[in-house]
């Protein structure tokens, strides 16, 4: 499942048939795109345990690219809460 927008590019590799890393592959991703960020801080009143903003900065920066899937409710809604559309969720 992928919310968010759909021009992001995203570095997913499929996983080999017999590997070990399908686990991996599935797990919840959380991407910004940061050149579509606008500061509106909603993704980090969401889930401040994913996102963070720097004080002197007004772009969001990723804490956990691959969040525990307790947190996937949290990074959805921050994905849907973001004015700019700059959040996109893979898994
Ligand atoms: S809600 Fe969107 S625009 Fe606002 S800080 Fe988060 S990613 Fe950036």
């Amino acid at each position: 499942m992928i919310i968010g927008p759909a021009d992001v590019e995203l570095d997913m590799d499929l996983p080999t048939l017999g590997g070990g890393d399908f686990e991996d592959w599935m797990a919840l991703k959380v991407v910004v795109d940061t050149g579509k960020c606008l500061g509106y801080a909603n993704c980090i009143a969401d889930a401040p345990e994913v996102f963070e903003m720097p004080e002197d900065e007004m772009i969001v920066r990723v804490l956990q690219e691959h969040p525990d899937e307790a947190l996937r409710s949290a990074v959805e809604a921050a994905a849907l809460d973001c004015p700019a559309r700059a959040i996109s969720i893979v898994g």
